[in-house]
């Protein structure tokens, strides 16, 4: 029984500041806890490959490989696009996975963790700027004050209109202003997911003994309805219960359910070279090549899957109505190469609940 361990992800909150890039998080939401802190990516790289908006950061996962020097501390980022036109059905089209790593020895933190102290000095000024409004590498500034930088012009303007015209005046009289705190502002949270932190644990080995299956079937069911009535607003609940009626008996789905409900809140399964836990048999994209890595030539293995619990989490506060995912299925470099950028890219299959 103890042949297949998966650790699984659970929420909780947390304040901004205990996940800021030196704790090195697994986090959710707010502004990424970036690990390279020098070479991160262009704005042009994290555009949304359907619309070029910018994207937004998703979450991350903090997972070395115990086993290799350069991959002492390692990352995995998921961004993001924010606009339910470019979220289709069994496409990741709309999403960026990017991996980093560093070894133990490196010019951005310490040998030693660090202990939780909130006033610790932690310099940034080396690094590039960050955008003010979403936290990626920002490489404009606003011309009045030139002490708040952004991504894009889009963010600029949003965080003109959302608070930086009242605080520009302040920030040109000001001598010393300390950037790249990556704490939320206010015009930020307009943008970006609410933070959490990603706690990560041992699956129970056990399924709960007399769990109503059909109940959590139904309740998951529900769930992606709901999102589905987001986007196609005049679905009535008739018809909606008509389409739980109508779903077809799906044995994978079944599977998916009964697993989750030994902890139903997770929102992660990391399970690198496992399998992932498919949310539905029937769909177009069950044989999925995953391509190898375009940095090493490599093969990529599965290593994580985000679960659509989370909609549940960042959707506070928040209208992301028409953004969702059945699984999130991320396979990364099987040998996490040092090859190519700080930030590579990685494969992402995105699984729908559909019928
Ligand atoms: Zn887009
Ligand atoms: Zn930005
Ligand atoms: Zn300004
Ligand atoms: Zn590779």
């Amino acid at each position: 029984m103890a042949t297949n361990k998966v650790d699984i992800g659970v929420l909780e909150e947390r304040t901004s500041w205990l996940l800021h890039p030196r704790f090195f998080p697994s986090k959710v939401g707010g502004k990424p806890a970036w690990l390279d802190l020098k070479n991160l990516p262009n704005p042009q790289e994290l555009e949304c490959k359907r619309c070029k908006d910018p994207l937004v950061f998703l979450c991350q996962i903090y997972a070395p490989y115990e086993e290799l020097d350069e991959c002492f501390h390692r990352t995995v980022f998921i961004f993001i696009c924010r606009n339910g036109t470019c979220c289709r059905t069994n496409c990741a089209e709309n999403f960026l996975v990017l991996r980093c790593q560093l070894p133990r020895k490196n010019a951005f933190y310490s040998y030693q963790p660090y202990e939780e102290n909130e006033n610790e000095e932690f310099p940034m000024d080396k690094w590039p700027k960050l955008c003010n409004l979403c936290g990626a590498k920002g490489p404009s500034h606003c011309s009045k004050c030139k002490k708040s930088f952004y991504c894009s012009r889009q963010h600029q303007i949003l965080d003109w209109q959302k608070g930086h015209k009242e605080a520009c005046l302040q920030l040109q009289a000001a001598d010393m202003v300390k950037l790249n705190n990556f704490i939320v502002t206010d015009a930020g949270k307009a943008v970006l997911f609410k933070e959490w932190e990603i706690i990560i644990d041992e699956e129970d080995e056990e399924d709960v003994k007399d769990v109503d299956v059909n109940n959590e079937m139904e309740k998951l069911h529900k769930l992606m309805q709901e999102k589905k009535a987001g986007t196609l607003s005049n679905v009535s609940e008739g018809e909606l219960d008509e389409y739980t009626r109508t779903m077809p008996e799906d044995k994978v789905f079944n599977k998916f359910s009964k697993r989750i409900a030994r902890h139903p809140e997770q929102v992660l399964r990391y399970d690198r070279g496992g399998s992932p836990l498919w949310i539905t048999g029937n769909t177009e994209n069950s044989v999925m090549n995953v391509a190898n890595c375009q940095y090493c030539g490599g093969e990529r293995q599965f290593e994580f899957q985000v679960m659509p619990q989370l909609l549940n989490f960042i959707n506070a506060g928040v209208d992301v109505n028409s953004i969702d995912w059945g699984v999130l299925a991320v396979y990364t470099c099987k040998s996490s190469c040092t090859q190519g950028p700080a930030y590579k890219e990685e494969f992402i299959i995105k699984q729908d609940l559909t019928n």
